[in-house]
């Protein structure tokens, strides 16, 4: 399988690592047979195919998630999956080498995680505040002085819509 580093792993040893071990994987699922993790939950990203599958794609690039990282996590790392293997993947090697980019690659998305902490937190916090604000003022009705009407929702008070172009004010 070939592997198109991104930008940011061009000059890294361990991405270049695992780039080599990946290319000896044909994708057959053969390993499948012999993982324990997949004969138990049935999912392919849970089996050795599917989590090579998952550090190729961080590897090019795709934002690695705690998603990503918790089918790595379940890897129990007892190489059975090797002894099936027809191409000799080092997956003992890749497992561990993708376990170390991907941790990485979610410790480097801070705002992901303050924006969910933020919607835990029923988004009343004061950074959700302007935008609650400007919904509710467009609720109310334009009060715009202009003469060109807008497209608020609901009347306004004062009789004549007069937002200007276009937006409500
Ligand atoms: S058996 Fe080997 S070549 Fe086939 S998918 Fe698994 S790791 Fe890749
Ligand atoms: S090391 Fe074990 S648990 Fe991990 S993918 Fe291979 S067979 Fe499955």
């Amino acid at each position: 399988m070939q592997t198109q580093l991104a930008t940011r792993f061009k000059n890294s040893a361990e991405a270049k690592e695992a780039e080599r071990i990946i290319g000896a994987c044909v994708h057959c699922g053969f390993c499948n047979a012999t993982c324990p993790t997949y004969q138990l939950l049935g999912d392919e990203l849970d089996g050795p195919r599917g989590r090579i599958y998952l550090i190729k794609q961080v590897l090019e690039g795709q934002p690695a998630t705690e998603r990503t990282q918790q089918h790595l996590d379940r890897c129990l790392t007892c190489r059975n999956c090797e002894t099936t293997c027809p191409s000799g993947v080092e997956y003992g090697h890749l497992i561990d080498v993708g376990r170390t980019l991907v941790e990485r690659e979610v410790a480097r998305r801070p705002t992901d995680r303050t924006l969910r902490a933020a919607l835990r937190e029923g988004l009343t916090g004061s950074w959700f505040a302007p935008t609650l604000k400007l919904g509710r003022r467009s609720a109310a009705g334009c009060r715009s002085r202009s003469a060109t009407p807008c497209r608020s929702r609901s009347r306004p008070a004062h009789g004549r819509c007069a937002g200007s172009a276009g937006a409500c004010c």
